[in-house]
């Protein structure tokens, strides 16, 4: 006899900081995701007609469960993403703990029926309510530098409001995905009712072709085109969270020593793997030098090294080709006249992926600094004459996800953010409201469409039902069949009585607006 063995396709799980393989996951078949499909049809009709309060329940039963599994979660984070150990726990853990805190809440209180009142007199008879339903199975597919806070944030939010979920997690972290299946397995949710992916694109894409209710992307622009375009071939709604080049804008009343440290952090946090991180700096030039020499001063303290150790700042990129990229961005600003004050070079000594962090002037929009997203520990300066020149600068671009203004007048803030064209302004802080609940979060342009997050968000994964009830329902109404001159001359009547502004002209026309909508239809 011949012993026939299955060929299991894996997935390597790599430690950024060594390069080394820590462990192999297996790989969805996608041979296998249309039957998923059909199983998660079949939790969700059951899921969305539970009431409300067991939902509720299991939601609040995920939050503890990642509470007792946090010490874990986090080693997990910090292994295969590289960022540092308190980055996971505030940017990943609390993410996800919030998120189920906000969504047990807010997912099932924002399904409440809503009363319509007509303002027309013609719709007066009716009684109109607008009902909120789950969308039906839901696709995410999600990026790696968030690799718990993402994709929990989302499906938490799609189950809170009845939906079920594919979520394909992204394949450079394989384990995190693992420890999500086993998270809401302990958590007590029905079997089908939250699956998890592994894989790559192809597998990204066997999700979009069993056709979900809608796709919930986060990724680089340049998968996204690829998502929106399988998605539309489909005709399937997607939310696109893409990349972003954010604008930090640091006028002259700023508190220099805040703003220099947000600078530092905001650039550098996630070694710079942010969507929402700084990637161009506007500096008012009154402030300017001395707004510089604290950002040095500050990120030569910084410490680099792996993300286990609780001294480091800033960790790894995730891959070899994210340094040489970053090489590459600085050779070409360099070139084109910038001037590098702090860093510059990788760090081969320290392992495969590790690169200074890095601080340049004199950049500006000819250089692909300014234009492609950077995605790494790379702080871009530009020095400008006012305020009015920082506003037109930051919004010289053709992404649009987040900015953030500093100064020492709140309303002075308030009004530039107003003028900033992105999806979140914030004023004196950065990156933060991300991990506001009930901030939406998303952007347009090249950093995508929709939102997650908060009432938007949730506004995304429902549909939207209005069911009209006639008040009148013996009478037939004056706009059926069959019509003729008295018809028309009734509406005629009925225009300027509903619209015709003085009360004069309303009254000369009220009767014969009324008789029309007794009249007889001659049948
Ligand atoms: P990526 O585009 O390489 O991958 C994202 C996901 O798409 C992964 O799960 C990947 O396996 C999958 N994928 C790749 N090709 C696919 C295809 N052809 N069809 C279907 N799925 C496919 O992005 P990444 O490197 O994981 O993440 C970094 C990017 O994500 C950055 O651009 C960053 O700005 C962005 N991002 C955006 C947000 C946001 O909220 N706007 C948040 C985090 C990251």
């Amino acid at each position: 006899m011949v012993a026939t063995s299955v060929r299991v396709d894996t997935i390597s799980s790599i430690d950024p900081a060594t390069g080394r393989v820590l462990g192999s996951f297996e790989k969805t078949s996608p041979l296998t995701v249309p039957e998923l499909m059909a199983k998660a049809r079949a939790a969700q009709s059951h899921w969305a007609n539970l009431a409300t309060n067991e939902r509720r329940g299991r939601i609040r039963e995920l939050q503890r469960q990642i509470l007792i599994a946090c010490e874990g979660l986090a080693d997990a984070v910090v292994r295969e993403s590289g960022k540092p150990r308190t980055e996971a726990i505030f940017a990943d853990i609390f993410v996800a703990l919030d998120t189920a805190g906000y969504f047990a809440k807010n997912g099932t209180d924002s399904m409440r029926p809503e009363r319509v009142a007509h303002h027309n007199i013609a719709a007066k008879a009716k009684s109109g309510t607008i009902y909120y339903e789950p969308l039906g199975v839901l696709g995410i597919i999600s990026s790696w530098n968030y690799p718990l806070a993402i994709p929990l944030s989302q499906i938490i939010a799609a189950v809170a409001v009845g939906n079920a979920v594919l979520c394909k997690t992204s394949d450079v972290t394989p384990e995190c995905g693992v420890l999500i299946e086993k998270l809401v397995r302990h958590a007590g949710f029905p079997n089908d009712l939250i699956t998890v992916l592994q894989g790559g694109g192809e597998i990204g894409q066997a999700l979009i072709e069993a056709h979900p209710d809608k796709i919930f992307f986060t990724g680089s622009v340049e998968t996204g085109r690829k998502i929106a375009e399988a998605c539309a071939r489909q005709l399937i709604p997607s939310v696109l969270e893409l990349g972003g080049k954010d604008a930090m804008l640091v006028l002259r009343d700023a508190n220099l020593e805040v703003a220099s440290s947000a600078a530092v952090w905001g650039s550098f946090t996630n070694c710079g793997q942010v969507c929402l991180s700084v990637e161009r700096l506007f500096v008012e030039q009154a402030v300017a030098d001395e707004f510089i020499r604290r950002c040095v001063e500050k990120t030569q303290k910084l410490r680099i090294g792996p993300g286990s150790d609780p001294a480091t700042d800033l960790g790894p990129l995730i891959r070899p080709q994210h340094v040489q990229r970053m090489v590459e961005l600085v050779g070409e600003a360099v070139q084109g006249g910038a001037r590098v004050v702090c860093g510059g070079r990788a760090r081969p000594e320290l392992g495969p992926n590790f690169f200074e962090p890095t601080i340049l002037t004199g950049v500006n929009k000819s250089m692909r600094l300014f234009q492609d997203e950077t995605f790494g520990p790379i702080m871009a300066i530009e020095i400008v004459k006012d305020a009015d020149e920082a506003v037109r600068q930051a919004n010289d671009t053709e992404f649009s996800l987040s900015a953030s203004v500093w100064t020492g007048d709140t309303s002075q803030g308030k009004s530039i953010a107003r003028r900033l064209r992105a999806g979140t302004v914030m004023v004196n802080d950065l990156i933060s409201a991300f991990a506001i609940a009930e901030a939406p979060h998303g952007g347009s342009g090249l950093s995508g469409w929709g939102r997650t997050h908060g009432k938007a968000g949730i506004a995304e994964m429902v549909s939207v039902k209005y069911v009209d009830v006639d008040c009148l329902p013996g009478l037939s109404k004056p706009w059926w069949f069959r019509y003729g001159a008295e018809l028309q001359n009734a509406a005629d009547a009925f225009l300027k009585f509903e619209f015709g502004g003085s009360v004069a002209s309303r009254a000369r026309n009220a009767r014969a607006a009324l008789k029309m909508m007794f009249r007889n239809h001659g049948f």
